[in-house]
């Protein structure tokens, strides 16, 4: 197992495929950027499977694909297939924006990919243009509803919460979640780089206790460990998380590292604490120098993160790490 030095069992790897992405959400990708890591320093299919095997014998059993937008590295189902072999990984998922999920989808559940979460800010097209750049709704939707085909479970919608923009929607958001058999959850911007500290945060601590009254939801499981703190409806089929980096953090059950695409390990999204594996990787290292790197690293994971105390901290984009 790989336990840190305070205590907490790493068994979750967020494992970003790339950095680049197709939108450019106001709080996360700045308009116009273009500074994005070159391929030649994307870890490959048979890098990427050498660390996360690595991963796996030292005790990680998740193993989350995301990036940027991981539909945009090609070959994705291929990759998906190859990781789910890996002994010891028994849960793979998914986050994406779904803009091209309705030509994925089926490949993706094939190929063992189980569970998927859709980054959907708004139901509105014209709000979708404003926070995405695009007018990409109905692709959105239709990327939804193949994965619904696909036979994914649990959906679930991330939705970001953005005063003055959106904040008057999550009660529809709520009820279209119900409606579809989705999970809903809400997240509080976190100040990632530029974009991220200019995002219009808001407070999800009233939100999630107004939704609570309204909806007559009661408190629920937390699932797998993650930072979402659950509401719930009584029969169980609806629940709402809440992600609240700001307004309460959970460092203290964190359970999870990211791969960044060219092989930098971060330890805590919040921090700059890292480790390069690339060079290793590609310096002939055996499978116990690998095991012996990855486990350095987790000693060197920091207690929590500090969004709230020092906001200027973390310059990269929320992209850049696996978010
Ligand atoms: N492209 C994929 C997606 O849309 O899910 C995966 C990567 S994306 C960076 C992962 C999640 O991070 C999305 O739900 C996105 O809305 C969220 N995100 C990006 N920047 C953020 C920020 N500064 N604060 C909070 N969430 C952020």
């Amino acid at each position: 197992m790989l336990i840190d030095r305070f205590g907490r069992a790493i068994e979750y790897l967020r494992l970003s495929v790339t950095d680049r992405c197709d939108l450019r959400c106001t709080y996360c990708i700045p308009e116009g950027f273009n500074d994005f890591e070159e391929p030649a320093h994307w870890l490959n299919f048979d890098e990427i499977e050498r660390v996360v095997g690595a991963f796996a014998r030292l005790g990680v059993s998740r193993v989350r694909l995301t990036g940027g937008e991981p539909l945009l590295r090609r070959n994705l189902p291929e990759l998906a297939g190859r990781l789910k072999q890996l002994p010891g990984l028994d849960d793979l998922s998914l986050s994406t924006n779904a803009t091209q999920l309705d030509k994925h989808a089926d490949a993706l559940f094939q190929a063992g990919v189980s569970r998927i979460n859709v980054s959907l800010d708004s139901l509105q097209a014209d709000r979708i243009a404003q926070v995405t750049g695009r007018d990409v709704l109905p692709k959105i939707l239709a990327g939804l509803s193949a994965a619904k085909r696909a036979g994914f479970t649990p959906i679930k919608i991330n939705m970001v919460a953005l005063q003055g923009v959106n904040d008057d929607e999550i009660d529809t958001m709520v009820e279209y979640c119900i409606e579809q058999g989705y999970v809903l959850r809400l997240i509080e911007t976190m100040p990632m780089g530029i974009t991220g500290r200019q995002a219009q945060l808001l407070d999800l601590q009233p939100v999630k206790e107004r939704l609570r009254a309204r909806f007559g939801l009661i408190d629920g499981m937390n699932s797998g460990g993650g930072p979402a703190r659950y509401l719930q409806t009584a029969d169980k089929t609806f629940s709402v998380g809440f992600i609240t980096p700001i307004s309460q953090h959970f460092c203290d059950t964190c359970n999870r590292v990211r791969l960044a695409v060219d092989g930098t390990l971060y330890m805590c999204l919040g921090q700059n604490d890292r480790v390069e594996l690339r060079p290793l990787l590609r310096e002939g290292a055996t499978d116990a120098d690998l095991e012996q790197l990855i486990l350095e690293a987790i000693a060197q994971k920091p207690e929590r993160h500090e969004f709230r105390e020092e906001p200027a901290k973390v310059v990269r984009f929320m992209s850049a790490t696996g978010g």
